[in-house]
């Protein structure tokens, strides 16, 4: 029996104050099961008026949700924990099912959001000001953070349960009501998400959640009354919503997309890092923000990798996501496969060797938007495949004579999102920590995606903003600080005095 009974309609409404509403907009569009090829359900959009309406219910519930305890906050967040991680197995399927990635990559994908949850459940800890007495005789000067009030999330496909929660877990704690806009094309965690969040107790309105494209999200990065913007997707759109949410004098974090490269120097243990390139390079088809999309393989190394990975790549099992043995699903849309496909042919005309190429493999042609695994050689700077973020279950590999050569490459690159370096010195990954211009760096780790009490985030065209996403960073970007001068003087020795105030 499939656990999407009751949780998974074919229609997909907002949901507004607490109950879902249907979009005015007159537009839709198909939700599609990218391991059938079929469309699953079909999903209103919003227009500018349904935004407004989760604006107002979000700007009412808010002024009550900023006042109530923090513990009690805690508790409901405790209590949502207890929800999502009971029901991990549902989201996990409506994962699987809009998405296409395996039902194992779906439950390791809740299990990193719950770790969000969890971080926020401290957030009396987290809201802790500083206080210093007696900063002047009698007088004692306290920082204190508070919420913003209406803070709005767009996120994309890749990481429909996720995501969310990186943005949500903190923005409610921290005492915001969130208007969320998840990807069109992965709709339904988010819809489960909030009940379950109204399960925990949350009062309705604190969490909305409308769907659409573009122009609910022009709503929202103009709405006067939504004073912050979290936004996760490619970098062209991730600086469009920079721009145009700054002009309109909104905070933003907007991360963007990444060319991820693996370094792998020849001390590495070659079965190691091979186990690590395929498994970075075509987790999720590689459709991870923080998947590899480069091994930069330097000196002698080159051959006995690209062996090693080829012999592994061998024995990927391509099929849908609810196949307990599939390792590797679909990709998102036949175009985005097609997209992805015609990368191997332009590599192949612009003088790169397509060693492995997915199309020939009989799993590319089941029903629904598969390609197998494929690998490209001698991949150099110019080529398309090296340029571009591919975002499918594509590897290049980059051979490069020296170590000076390879950290050239990774900091030339515009991406700055994640990085790793496989190697057995120590001392040669801490100069490539050291020297490397990117947000997140592994050693002998290919996906850094940091926990949940550190910040998510890359540097260059991977993240606009000055704040990265969740942990700390995240609390401070859903709140701001107030720093107040306080004392509690004898009226009696109270003067006019005109000079400018100094500390005595
Ligand atoms: P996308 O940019 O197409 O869409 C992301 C969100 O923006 C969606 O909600 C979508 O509806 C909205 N959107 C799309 N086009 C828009 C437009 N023109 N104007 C306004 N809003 C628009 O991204 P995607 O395809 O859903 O996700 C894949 C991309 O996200 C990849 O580039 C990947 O690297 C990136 N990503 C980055 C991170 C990170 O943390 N840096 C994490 C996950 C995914």
């Amino acid at each position: 029996m499939s656990g999407l009974e009751g949780v998974a309609p074919s229609r997909i409404l907002h949901w507004v104050n607490g109950q879902t509403a249907a979009a005015t907009s007159g537009r839709s569009g198909p939700v599609m099961n990218p391991a059938s090829g079929e469309t699953v359900a079909e999903l209103g959009f919003a227009s500018a008026a349904d935004v407004d309406r989760a604006v107002e219910a979000a700007a009412s519930a808010g002024h009550e949700w900023r006042a109530t305890a923090l513990s009690r906050r805690s508790e409901i967040l405790f209590r949502f924990r207890e929800l999502v991680a009971r029901n991990r197995g549902r989201i996990a399927e409506l994962i699987v099912r809009e998405n296409g990635k395996t039902m194992n990559d779906a439950l390791g994908e809740v299990a990193r959001g719950l770790e969000n949850v969890e971080f926020a459940c401290g957030i009396p800890h987290l809201l802790k000001g500083g206080y210093t007495e007696q900063a002047s005789r009698g007088v004692d000067v306290y920082q204190i953070r508070q919420p913003l009030g209406v803070v709005a999330g767009i996120t994309p496909f890749n990481f429909p349960g996720m995501v969310p929660l990186w943005m949500l877990a903190n923005a409610i704690a921290c005492g915001n009501a969130f208007v969320l806009k998840p990807s069109e094309k992965t709709p339904s965690a988010s819809m489960y998400l909030a009940e379950l969040l109204q399960e925990a107790g949350l009062p309705d309105g604190v969490l909305n959640v409308v769907h659409g494209d573009k122009a609910a999200v022009d709503r929202i990065l103009e709405h006067p009354r939504i004073k912050a913007v979290s936004f996760v997707g490619s970098t062209p759109v991730a600086r469009y919503i920079y721009e145009t949410a700054t002009r309109n004098g909104k905070r933003v974090q907007a991360l963007g997309g990444a060319k991820n490269h693996m370094l792998v120097l020849p001390d590495a243990d070659i079965e190691m890092a091979a186990d690590a390139a395929v498994s970075a390079g075509y987790g999720a088809a590689g459709e991870r923000c923080m998947a590899i999309s480069v091994v930069l393989a330097v000196g002698s190394v080159a051959d006995a990798l690209i062996a090693a990975i080829r012999a592994r790549m061998s024995r990927i099992k391509v099929g849908p996501g609810s196949d307990a043995d599939s390792e590797m699903g679909p990709l998102i849309t036949r175009e985005h496969r097609d997209r992805v496909a015609a990368q191997l042919d332009r590599a192949a005309e612009q003088g790169a060797t397509v060693a492995v190429d997915g199309r020939k493999d009989p799993a590319t042609n089941r029903k629904g938007f598969f390609l197998a695994p494929s690998l490209i050689d001698h991949v150099k700077p110019g080529m398309q495949c090296y340029d571009q973020e591919i975002f499918g279950p594509v590897l290049s590999v980059v051979r490069v004579k020296d170590y000076a050569e390879a950290i050239g490459l990774i900091n030339e690159n515009p991406f700055g999102n994640g990085t790793a370096i496989f190697t057995q010195n120590g001392g040669a990954a801490r100069q490539f920590q050291f020297d490397v211009e990117v947000g997140m760096v592994g050693i002998n780790v290919p996906i850094p995606v940091p926990v949940a009490y550190y910040s998510f985030g890359g540097w260059k065209s991977s993240l606009f903003g000055d704040l990265h996403m969740y942990g700390p960073e995240g609390v401070q970007f859903y709140t701001r600080a107030k720093v107040v001068t306080s004392r509690w003087p004898d009226p009696a020795a109270s003067k006019v005095d005109l000079g400018f105030p100094q500390v005595r």
